[in-house]
C-alpha cells in the first residue's frame, strides 16, 4: 500500500509504464468534478466508457457518458469475456469493457476507470499492475451534507447511497492510495500525479 502523501510510488508499477488507475469513492465524494478536471489537465489520459444497464439521465449521451445496453447485451458480454469487470449497482449492471483498456494501455496512455468497490477488487485480481486510489470525503457529515443537499434523490436512495457509502468506506485499506477531497484543484493534481506518474 501507498501513502499519497508521502508519494511513495506503489510497488507494482514500473516507472515509464503506462499505468492503470482505478478511482472509487462513496457516492457525493466528488469524483465528477476531480475527475472532469483531470481530463481538461491531461487530455491524453484515456478514460473508460462504461457499459450500463440503467437508463440514461437527462442530458447523457450513449457512447459518451455510458454505452447503454439491456440487460441481454450485457449478459452476453460477460460470457464472451469482453468485460474487464463488471458489478450490480443499485438495480442495474455498470462493466468496464476490456479491449478499448487495452488498446489505450498499449498505445501507451495512462488509463483511468471510475467504478465502484465490487469492480476495483475485479480489476486488482485481473491486473495487479493497476493502482487502486480512492476518493475520501473531508469528513462523514460533509459526505451526508452533500447527498441529502442536492435535492435530485428521494429519501429512500439517499439513505441507501449512505449505506453503501459506508461500506465503501470501509475499504479504504485495500487501496494503494486515498485522497481526499477538500478541494477540487488540489485532490486534481495528487491524482494527477498518481494517474501520470510525475509531478504536475
Ligand atoms: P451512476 O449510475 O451514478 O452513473 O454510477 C453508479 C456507480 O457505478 C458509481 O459508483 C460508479 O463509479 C459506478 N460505475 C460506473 N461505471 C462502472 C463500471 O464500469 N464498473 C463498475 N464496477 N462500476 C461502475
Amino acid at each position: 500500500m501507498i501513502d499519497a502523501k508521502t508519494g511513495a510510488e506503489p510497488r507494482t508499477v514500473r516507472q515509464g509504464e503506462p499505468r492503470l488507475t482505478v478511482v472509487s469513492g462513496p457516492s457525493g465524494v466528488g469524483k465528477s468534478s476531480v475527475l472532469g478536471e483531470v481530463r481538461k489537465r491531461a487530455p491524453e489520459v484515456y478514460f473508460s466508457v462504461s457499459m450500463t444497464t440503467r437508463e440514461p439521465r437527462l442530458g447523457e449521451i450513449d457512447g459518451v457518458h455510458y454505452h447503454f445496453v439491456d440487460t441481454a447485451d450485457f449478459e452476453r458480454l460477460i460470457a464472451a469475456g469482453e468485460m474487464l469487470e463488471y458489478a450490480h449497482y443499485a438495480g442495474n449492471l455498470y462493466g468496464t469493457p476490456r479491449k478499448p483498456v487495452e488498446a489505450a494501455l498499449a498505445a501507451g496512455r495512462p488509463a483511468v476507470l471510475e467504478i465502484e468497490l465490487q469492480g476495483a477488487r475485479q480489476v486488482r485480481r485481473a491486473m495487479p499492475q493497476a493502482q487502486l486510489v480512492m476518493l475520501l470525503p473531508p469528513s462523514w457529515d460533509v459526505l451526508v451534507d452533500r447527498l441529502t443537499g442536492r435535492g435530485t434523490e428521494d429519501p429512500e436512495v439517499v439513505r441507501a447511497r449512505l449505506t453503501t457509502a459506508r461500506e465503501e468506506l470501509a475499504a479504504e485499506a485495500e487501496f494503494d492510495a486515498t485522497i481526499v477531497n477538500a478541494d477540487v484543484q488540489a485532490a486534481t493534481s495528487e491524482l494527477l500525479r498518481l494517474v501520470l506518474g510525475r509531478e504536475q
